[in-house]
């Protein structure tokens, strides 16, 4: 295995050109998974036998030419629990969908088939993507790759442990508030929440229907181009996708001595941990030494992004949850009347945090608190979309810490739900606004990931990507953690 790297640009090369067969790549992702993820927790469920019939096909079935047309030949990907997927079970972290087993596969994963993708598992997830540790799955924790006593960072924790450790070169995940970005920063991989609309969200399980994104996690930002090029664009099924597509061309024509950078006060003020602190002045140091300008900018409503963030997410969410009802989808209490029933079933098949966001939201949504709640956070909404507006008119990028501090440890933030809720004050601000977000790692300090997070205009993820892809290759090269398995 020794000519096997986890870089997916250089081994879809190698499979197309018969150099790595995709059975050689499916089985070297499984030795490690079997290797590695009892330690880790990443994977729900893996497919062993599903992924690797997958590339034996590719491997027989297919001539080099056809090979070449699948930007995605032979690379197994790990998928988050709250895509559905026909070949295997789907639980979103959720008792309440134990057993279930969806008719149909979400457009991401039908994409990633049809470009060549292996599919090899699931991976875990806080419950319905609520969290931002990974502490609130129903089945099991994942630990952060760099130091197993602290968290992978959530919702998306499964999949950025799972490219971390070197699992699996590539992850699909999803983000609301930053569950793509927060365990991207925590895990120090790339991760990607895309501008609302860029991918389809058709067969995601919806947790707040105007915020949720999916998007991409890999090790460098050249792979992340690769994945997100194959998700993106229309989807009928969704009326919400737009028809538009980054390529390595456009990302790799962005200059950026070019490019006017905004550093939003807002967001480097009390707070943040120093040591996070020092490794973003060095990235800004490194941004400035690439010709780029920083510019001071303010977003001013940012103070109350927190607060609107989970009104509406909430909102949504205890909307969104209504169909789970014992009837329709996986787990069942039964109870002698249908009201106690669907009682039995919620109590006991939803975690203590989604209920808790059921009757916060639904409370936000009551006939006496509507005005005073949802519909004032709806308009501060409108608010911090406005800020970012203005900001675009003086710069064509901003930056920001991505967390304001480390990986934090296993149950320290799980006793006080706004410690909880206080770890995404960077990230919800892009979702609230539908704009791209990317984090980058940028280094380590005491030997834990720090991440850099991009935000651009609707629709210019290649700003983002060619200005990260330019950092990027003047960094220090990556050390991985838990080296040494057949991956690396
Ligand atoms: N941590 C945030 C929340 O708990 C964001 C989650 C997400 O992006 N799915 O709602």
């Amino acid at each position: 295995m020794a000519s096997l790297t986890w870089d997916a640009v250089e081994m879809v090369r190698r499979v197309q050109s018969g150099e790595v067969s995709a059975l050689e790549l499916v089985d070297a992702a499984l030795e490690r998974i079997a290797d590695v993820d009892a330690n880790i927790g990443a994977f729900l469920y893996v497919d062993d036998n599903g992924a690797r019939d997958a590339a034996s096909r590719i491997d027989s079935d297919l001539t080099r030419e056809q090979k070449e047309r699948l930007p995605l030949a032979g690379i197994p990907v790990a998928i988050k629990d709250n895509l559905v997927t026909r070949e295997m079970p789907t639980t979103a972290g959720s008792k309440i969908l134990e057993g279930f087993r969806s008719p149909y596969n979400a457009t991401v994963v039908e994409r990633l088939l049809a470009a060549g993708a292996i599919p090899v598992g699931k991976v875990n997830l806080d419950e319905f993507a609520m969290g931002s540790s990974t502490e609130h799955s129903a089945y099991q924790v994942t630990r952060n790759p760099w130091d197993p006593t602290r968290v992978p960072g959530g919702s998306s924790g499964g999949s950025a442990a799972a490219v971390a450790a070197g699992m699996v070169p590539l992850a699909l995940g999803s983000d609301t508030g930053g569950s793509i970005r927060t365990p991207a920063s925590y895990c120090g991989v790339v991760g990607m929440k895309p501008t609302y609309g860029r991918v389809s969200r058709y067969g995601l399980i919806a947790f707040a229907s105007s915020l949720d994104q999916v998007g991409p996690f890999a090790r460098t930002v050249r792979d992340a181009v690769l994945l997100l090029h194959v998700i993106t664009g229309k989807d009928p099924h969704d009326a919400t996708s737009v028809d538009v597509m980054p390529t390595q061309a456009t990302v790799a024509a962005v200059e950026p001595s070019r490019m006017r950078i905004g550093l939003p006060e807002e967001y480097f003020g009390d707070g943040i941990d120093p040591k996070v602190r020092t490794r973003v002045d060095g990235a800004l140091e490194t941004l400035r030494g690439l010709g780029a300008t920083l510019v001071p900018i303010s977003l001013p409503h940012t103070r109350y992004a927190i607060a609107t963030y989970y009104l509406i997410a909430n909102a949504e969410a205890s909307s969104n949850l209504s169909r789970y009802d014992g009837v329709r989808y996986g787990f069942r209490e039964a109870a002698p009347d249908l009201i106690q029933m669907y009682a039995n079933t919620r109590s006991l098949g939803f975690g203590r945090e989604v209920r808790r966001r059921i009757l916060l939201g639904t409370h936000a949504l009551s006939a006496g608190y509507y005005d005073a709640y949802y519909l004032k956070a709806q308009k501060v909404r409108t608010l911090i979309r406005r800020d970012f507006e203005q900001a675009f008119s003086q710069v064509d990028l901003i930056v920001t810490p991505t967390v304001p501090d480390l990986p934090f440890k296993f149950g320290e933030r799980e006793v006080d739900p706004l410690q909880m809720y206080l770890t995404d004050i960077f990230t919800v601000t892009t979702n609230l606004a539908g704009l791209p977000g990317l984090s980058q790692p940028i280094g380590l300090t005491d030997g834990l990931p720090v991440g850099l997070q991009w935000i651009a205009p609707a629709l210019q993820e290649e700003r983002i990507l060619g200005m990260a892809q330019a950092l990027e290759s003047v960094l220090p090269v990556p050390s991985w953690p838990m080296q040494g398995g057949s991956s690396q």
